[in-house]
């Protein structure tokens, strides 16, 4: 491995796609939790890249370690860009990811296909003892009519990506490492390190 990254998550499903993605590039990442308890980071702020830079520096300040902070979200174009920065914490803060599918679901009721589009963000701030950098990556798509496959973590099994018309949950854990908004931010922070930080 050419270095090791810190991600300031505790979400297992995040950082096993962080990890895989990182692989071809001989980075291995760790969550900052397996080193140091920096207690639970809010994410307070107003935009992903704000939350996501929150979560970067509680991990570097803490740990001296080079860290990485992501924000993630579902933007529904029906609900006006919704749950957008709120997609964790949609229903309320104890909603299930059955909770919160069921809810978007119901939200979206009798609207046609062409109308339920949507996008996951992902954006990835990295803190290190020479700088902060931001990288954002972006996967559009649209929202099922009901949920369907196995893999994958929240959204993921109604979220349709449109090239192979099945949602991320059918399509699992390799295809979606491939295609995703975490693969496209997290590949050009990889990129990035490999360049700038550990050479
Ligand atoms: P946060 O980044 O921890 O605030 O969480 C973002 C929320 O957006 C997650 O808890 C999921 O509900 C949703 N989300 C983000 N990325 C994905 C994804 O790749 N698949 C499914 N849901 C996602």
């Amino acid at each position: 491995m050419s270095g090791e990254v810190y991600l300031v998550t505790k979400n297992e499903g995040k950082l096993k796609e962080v990890k895989d993605i990182f692989v071809p590039f001989s980075i291995s990442v760790r969550s900052v939790y397996e080193v140091c308890d920096i207690g639970e980071v809010e994410e307070k702020g107003e935009s992903y890249a704000h939350n996501a830079l929150i979560k970067a520096r509680a991990g570097f300040v803490n740990t001296g370690k080079i860290s990485l902070g992501e924000d993630s979200g579902l933007e529904v174009d029906y609900l006006r860009g919704a749950p957008g920065i709120y997609s964790a914490r949609f229903g309320g803060e104890n909603a299930s990811s059955g909770d919160k599918i069921s809810l978007l679901l119901e939200l979206l009721q009798g609207v046609p296909q062409e109308e339920r589009t949507a996008r996951f963000v992902c954006v990835v701030a990295l803190v290190w003892e020479e700088g902060e950098e931001i990288f954002r990556g972006v996967c559009e798509g649209y929202i099922a009519e009901e949920p369907r496959g196995s893999g994958g973590f929240g959204y993921d099994p109604v979220f349709v990506f449109p090239p192979e018309g099945k949602t991320f949950a059918e399509l699992g854990s390799e295809f979606k490492n491939r295609h995703s908004h975490r693969f496209k931010a997290f590949r050009q922070c990889a990129e990035f390190l490999v360049r700038e930080v550990f050479h």
